[in-house]
């Protein structure tokens, strides 16, 4: 019989990697599980609050992965998983037995870290993090809010999904803002210290927008000593350990991540709420027979991006390949990159190239990757369309 290798999750990490085992052998049967016939994608979602695209423009589906390359699609959620029989419980009752299975579920929220804030509350306070209605309620809370209202952007500690993705959201709603009500403000009250690719936003808010003059369109304040805990729904005051109150006209909220649910209630994750794995394969630590990528998995120093989550896919296809067909894993090197839009002219970036060590840990090979050298008009027009550029051949490898 055909191996059978079952992927949990269309997102980029399960899309690339369904596409994947297809061409690397088209002698196993993949299977793909995924609950949303269409799929929104996060990359390129804060340039909606600049007006620079629709959501229209950010969905993808999976008929490509369906028809040019063979994969079997089940519009269906995993409720349970059996992981002694192999076999997994969709949320229709219908039962899906594997091979090998490949989980790239995605994130979910820790409700219990800002004492008020829940899913039910998202409705009032999006966080946006997962693209789709909630980016569309934010946008219209942008664009409802009065001249010279305030923006408060929550921003977790590390590690959650997109490192730059705040400051690129803080940077696209402040584009949006110069041009229609001026005299408003975004206050990025952030849980770190510093943040990915500082330097180089704060050197385009100076920029475009103010930047550390009293008529900025965005400040940001560090709370890493100071976390905020609790939100008043009624009053839209957040509180943080010391008692500081901040309050806004849009309150975007992004609390801090796990990995999603059905890794988190199949003993899939350890005590950071994230799946480990042993890189070169994506087997989690817990079972031989199950791979995790993307989001969900902890992959670290690689960031959680869709860009990340495409490069694990294909080492993760591979190594399931190898091992179905009993041959030499190769070794894996990991690829990052992270482009950001400061203004619809104004790209930077951060890229890695990773991998294993002596000791089998994953590690920046050095004197690949770096961040945008130039910062000139020139360089950054350059680097704005590299992120355009990005998206499309990640969405073209990915579901294409
Ligand atoms: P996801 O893309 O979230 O996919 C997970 C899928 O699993 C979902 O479709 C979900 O429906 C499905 N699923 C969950 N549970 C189940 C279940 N029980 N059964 C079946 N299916 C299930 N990354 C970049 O590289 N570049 C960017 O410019 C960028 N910009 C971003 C901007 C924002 C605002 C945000 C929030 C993120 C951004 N990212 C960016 C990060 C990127 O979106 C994620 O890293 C990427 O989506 C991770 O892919 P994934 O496959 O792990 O998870």
């Amino acid at each position: 019989a055909k191996a059978h290798v079952v992927v949990v999750g269309g997102g980029f990490g399960g899309a690339t990697a369904a596409k994947y085992l297809r061409l690397l052998d088209a002698n196993i049967q993949v299977t793909l599980i995924e609950p949303k016939a269409k799929y929104i994608t996060c990359p390129g979602s804060n340039w909606l609050f600049a007006s620079l695209t629709s959501l229209d423009q950010l969905t993808v589906d999976y008929q490509a992965l369906r028809d040019r390359y063979g994969v079997k699609l089940l519009v269906d959620s995993v409720t349970r998983l059996d992981a002694a029989q192999r076999r997994l419980r969709l949320a229709s009752g219908q039962s899906v037995s594997y091979d090998r299975l490949i989980m790239s579920p995605g994130i979910d929220f820790r409700w219990d870290a800002i004492a008020g804030y829940d899913q039910a509350t998202t409705e009032q306070f999006p966080h946006a993090w997962q693209a789709g209605p909630q980016t569309l309620l934010l946008a219209r809370q942008l664009q409802a809010m009065p001249d010279g209202g305030l923006v408060l952007i929550a921003v977790p500690a590390d590690p959650y999904r997109c490192p730059p993705g705040p400051y690129e959201r803080a940077s696209m709603m402040a584009y949006w803002l110069k041009q229609h009500k001026p005299r408003s403000k975004i206050l990025i009250l952030d849980a770190k210290r510093s943040f990915s690719k500082q330097t180089l936003f704060e050197a385009g808010w100076t920029k475009h927008y103010g930047y550390g003059t009293a008529n900025s369109l965005i400040e940001w304040h560090s709370l890493a000593d100071n976390p905020l805990l609790q939100l008043n729904k009624q009053s839209r005051v957040l509180t943080s350990e010391f008692g500081d109150q901040f309050s806004g006209d849009v309150l975007n909220i992004i609390p801090p991540q796990t990995a999603a649910q059905i890794a988190l209630q199949n003993g899939l994750t350890d005590s950071s709420g994230w799946c480990p794995v042993r890189p070169l394969t994506g087997q989690s630590l817990f079972d031989d027979f199950i791979h995790v990528i993307g989001d969900a998995a902890h992959y670290a120093p690689i960031p959680k991006s869709a860009f990340a989550a495409n490069s694990e896919a294909k080492a993760c296809a591979l190594a399931v390949t190898s091992l179905i067909n009993q041959t030499p894993i190769p070794e894996a090197h990991w690829l990052n990159t992270c482009y950001s839009l400061i203004a619809p002219e104004h790209g930077i970036s951060v890229a890695g190239v990773y991998k294993l060590d002596a000791a089998n840990a994953i590690m920046p090979v050095k004197g690949a990757g770096g961040v945008s050298a130039g910062t000139d008009g020139e360089a950054a027009a350059l680097e704005a369309d590299y992120t355009r550029a990005v998206y499309r051949s990640l969405m073209a490898d990915a579901f294409g």
